[in-house]
């Protein structure tokens, strides 16, 4: 090897290739660490925010699980279900490039910490249920949510704190047009570089950006509520910290739809 130039950068790379700059996207590198969020910071794994004297929401979905204990053709569904448990809090000025609803400033991403295996829209999906909360801070106030009824210890987050760290992403070739992905190819190749592997697509917990197509080919994610193709929200990755393990130990990654962010989340498990 004689090529010691470093790896450009994604807006390098997106100047150098014609058609590349429109598909860089900015992101939030989350960096999470082992430790107890601040109070209403951005955080994983709680302590949770919640509007005073509202419901705290729980999951009533019929889990996979419950088949050794409920038959399904029993008329029974579970009268007040799991509570969901706090996985991310979000403010805005950490990640200031997400579509926030007007009005909003905190997100907080909660999920049913059990295995779904028949989430409305999601044929191919098994993991947790996930769902977004976009509030307006002024409103909200410390909240100790109820234990969930059943959880499965590797979708319990262990709380972080985050380095919020802000970046340009560019996508796998998969989620690129494919004479603009041969020309990327072309340009690795002049370059002595490895695309997906140096270009800079972030690996980690991150907001924005784009997804990794590492498992699987690139899998369209379309809203089930109006059919628009979806957006990447966040990339959840199992590893120590929050201590999760999400598919066979990949990456969960959150959609969301781009007409309206109230729309159902889609979901995509990678390894
Ligand atoms: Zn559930
Ligand atoms: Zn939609």
């Amino acid at each position: 090897m004689t090529h010691t130039a470093p790896a450009p950068s994604p807006a390098e790379l997106a100047a150098a290739v014609p058609g590349l700059a429109e598909y860089l996207r900015p992101a939030t590198l989350l960096n999470p660490y082992a430790a107890q969020p601040v109070p209403g910071a951005s955080g994983i794994g709680g302590p949770a925010l919640w509007p005073v004297g509202a419901p705290w929401p729980h999951c009533t979905a019929r889990h996979p699980e419950d088949e050794y204990l409920i038959p399904r053709s029993a008329p029974v569904t579970p009268a007040v279900g799991t509570a969901l448990v706090p996985v991310l809090l979000i403010r805005a000025e950490d990640a200031p490039h997400l579509p926030w609803p007007d009005g909003t400033d905190l997100l907080q991403v909660l999920w049913c910490p059990n295995d779904h295996d028949d989430i409305q829209g999601e044929r191919y999906y098994y993991g947790p249920a996930v769902r977004l909360h976009w509030q307006r801070a002024a409103e909200l106030a410390p909240a100790t949510p109820p234990p969930p009824a059943r959880s499965a210890a590797e979708y319990l987050p262990q709380p972080c704190a985050l380095r919020p760290e802000q970046l340009l992403d560019l996508p796998d070739r998969d989620d690129l047009p494919g004479e603009l992905a041969r020309a990327v190819a072309e340009f690795a190749e002049r370059r002595g570089i490895e695309y997906e592997r140096d270009h800079g697509r972030a690996d980690g917990w991150k907001l924005g950006g784009w997804p990794s197509w590492h498992c699987t080919d690139l899998v369209p994610i379309d809203c089930a509520r109006c059919g628009a193709r979806m957006t990447h929200l966040l990339t959840a990755e199992s590893g120590d910290d929050p201590d999760l393990s999400l598919g066979r130990h990949g990456e969960l990654h959150v959609f969301v739809c781009p007409v309206d962010p109230a729309h159902p989340v889609g979901l995509d498990i990678q390894g």
